[in-house]
């Protein structure tokens, strides 16, 4: 088969430790990807990434200790081991160690070879490091440090630097998805213009690698028929959020469905046959953490194949009320969900079909989608259809609303049912509007930040990282830009947990993808979601969100922050986005005037 050599990706990754300008990274990768054989593109893909599959695939992280590395490196290149550990404790990096080492006149393993040196290519690299992700058990060190022993003496200066970085699982580059598909645009379709197909394909298989091959095996047309896959998670449809009734039933077009809105889990349920997959809002698999809904939908789908969308809510076993969705937390942890599903057990209220029975319904109007959707759903005590009512004004909507705070629900989602009410996968737009009932009172809405760098705190929380430097999104540019430093809101126990959380996501410096000019005692790799409550927006000359957008030289930054929990279930592209935050500014900035005027 034809493949890449990996010295080709090993520079490209070299030169994009060196860049930030998302065009130039795009340009890079255009490069990269056209000069890839079309079978190895998704591994290429992939490894940009510093992954070897989707999130959601579950393969297990790379993130090899260092002790197996500095072996593997010792044996390769016949240095002792406390040289190579001597030469880590110096520079601090193990892939410069393995660069040095690599570029000297050949010993051990590498030295035995000589001429007979293989040259390293992509898949031999990948299949190696899928080899070294899920070997487990008794021999499975060995087998970790061989394989990458292995690699290591066939690879050159710049190839070892990078085959460590990548076993490290700390790949110092940040390439979003977003650059990706651009530059899959691009490659293959011959201008960004195409963007808009390729992240179509994107949203209904959420797996860029496949994506890519498809597009560099079959062109670009072969996008347009892509559909829906049962077992590939499709992205899923986001809601503008709307405040008042009025203007929510101008924006989804008058006429429309108005559904509770549960507080619980989304669920996106794929069924084949008797085989079932539950994935999360941000496309984990968590089929395993209910069993209770594997069984609801084996019995309550009435079709071969389907994907539906539902939320799934806690319940209180005495009273049958809806409990919050904290209480969910209980089936994280693998030894207790045998225990939760009895202590909390949960009811599903489905919202949307996407795919039944080989018909894709993506791009078909809500109604029908409600109507097939109703017709496989055969109801049960914890398995129903979403509450709803068709409402046409706004008077309505406010009672409907009322109805649903009242009965335990988060406030209602109004849904568009006109002819382009179509599914949306993977974008935010007015179809769906969420009506919350926390809008009402608070003077800002809480935000979703991502955790970007964190500081040591003082006195008695000396030594401990005890407040966060939080960043919006900015989704034009795949960059995370700060909005706040934030120290309140933790409790003891908190931190602690937040302090465990953070050891393994530190990096040395700045992630390529986070823009700031504030600089925290340690950086963090985007990882972590906080949902913030603050006091006020406020104009900052520290922080970057917003930069310009109001006024010049300035951001827009969040006062008196406040963290109210962790969102595991959002990945960082999900929080709340730079213009969102400036919005949010101008629109207190309306209020403050309209205040002083009256
Ligand atoms: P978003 O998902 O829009 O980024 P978020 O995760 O903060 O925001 P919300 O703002 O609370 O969530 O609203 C959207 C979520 O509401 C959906 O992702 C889904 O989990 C949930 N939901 C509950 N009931 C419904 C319903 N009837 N239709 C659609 N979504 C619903």
């Amino acid at each position: 088969m034809e493949d890449l050599k990996f010295e080709a990706l090993a520079k490209t990754l070299q030169a994009l430790e060196n860049i930030s300008a998302r065009t130039q990274i795009t340009q890079m990768l255009v490069q990269l990807f056209l000069q890839t054989p079309p079978q190895v593109i998704d591994k290429v893909v992939y490894l940009v990434q510093g992954r070897l599959g989707p999130e959601w695939k579950e393969i297990p992280e790379l993130g090899v200790g260092e002790k197996y590395i500095i072996k593997a490196i010792s044996i390769a290149f016949g240095a002792s081991e406390e040289a190579v550990s001597k030469s880590f404790k110096a520079t601090g990096d193990l892939g410069e160690v393995a660069e040095r080492l690599a570029s000297r006149p050949r010993r051990g393993l590498a030295g035995l070879l000589g001429e007979e040196r293989r040259e390293l290519t992509v898949s031999r690299v990948y299949d190696a490091l899928v080899r070294i992700a899920y070997a487990i058990g008794e021999g499975s060190r060995d087998l970790k440090i061989r394989s990458l022993a292995g690699l290591l003496s066939d690879a050159g200066p710049t190839e070892a630097k990078y085959l460590v970085r990548l076993v490290e699982g700390r790949l110092r580059v940040g390439v979003g998805d977003a650059t990706i598909l651009d530059a899959l645009a691009i490659a293959f379709g011959g201008s960004s213009e195409l963007r808009p197909q390729v992240e179509r394909a994107y949203n209904l298989r959420a797996d860029l690698g496949d994506v890519a091959r498809i597009i560099a095996t079959k062109g670009v047309e072969e996008l347009q028929r892509v559909e829906p896959q049962v077992e590939i998670p499709i992205r899923p449809m986001l809601a503008e959020r709307g405040r008042d009734a009025r203007e929510i039933m101008e924006k989804v077009g008058g006429r429309a469905i108005a559904e509770f809105k549960y507080d619980g889990e989304r669920a996106q349920i794929h069924k084949r046959g008797d085989k079932v997959i539950m994935f999360s809002r941000k496309l984990e698999n968590i089929t395993l953490r209910y069993p209770d809904v594997v069984e609801m939908a084996r019995r309550g789908i009435k079709a071969r194949e389907a994907i539906v969308e539902g939320e799934v809510v806690a319940i209180d076993p005495e009273t049958g009320d809806m409990r919050p969705f904290q209480e969910l937390m209980h089936r994280k942890r693998k030894h207790e969900i045998e225990r939760a599903v009895k202590e909390v057990p949960v009811k599903v209220f489905l919202f949307d079909a996407l795919y039944v029975d080989g018909r894709d319904l993506t791009l078909e109007p809500l109604p029908v989608r409600r109507e097939v959707l109703e017709s496989i759903v055969e109801p049960s005590e914890s398995w129903e259809i979403a509450k709803y009512k068709v409402v046409e004004e706004a008077e309505e909507v406010e009672k409907f609303f009322l109805e649903a705070v009242e009965q335990g629900a988060e406030g209602i989602m109004v849904k568009a049912i006109h002819d382009k009410s179509v599914y949306t996968a993977g974008a935010r737009g007015w179809l769906w509007v969420k009506y919350k009932r926390d809008y009402k009172s608070e003077m800002i809405d809480t935000v979703d930040l991502v955790v970007v760098g964190a500081f040591y705190g003082t006195g008695k929380r000396g030594g401990k990282l005890s407040s966060l430097l939080m960043a919006a999104y900015d989704p034009e540019e795949d960059m995370f830009k700060t909005v706040c430093k934030m120290a309140t809101g933790f409790t003891d126990e908190e931190l602690d947990r937040m302090n465990e959380m953070l050891k393994d996501k530190i990096i040395p410096q700045r992630h390529p993808r986070v823009d700031s000019r504030m600089k925290p005692d340690v950086w963090v790799v985007p990882h972590y979601v906080a949902e913030v409550l603050g006091a006020e927006l406020t104009l900052s000359p520290i922080h970057t969100c917003g930069l310009n957008a109001v006024k010049e030289g300035v951001g827009v930054s969040i006062r008196f922050p406040r963290f109210v929990r962790w969102r595991e279930d959002k990945r960082p592209e999900d929080a709340t986005t730079e213009g969102e935050i400036v919005e949010m500014y101008r629109r207190q900035l309306k209020k403050v005037e309209e205040g002083e005027q009256a």
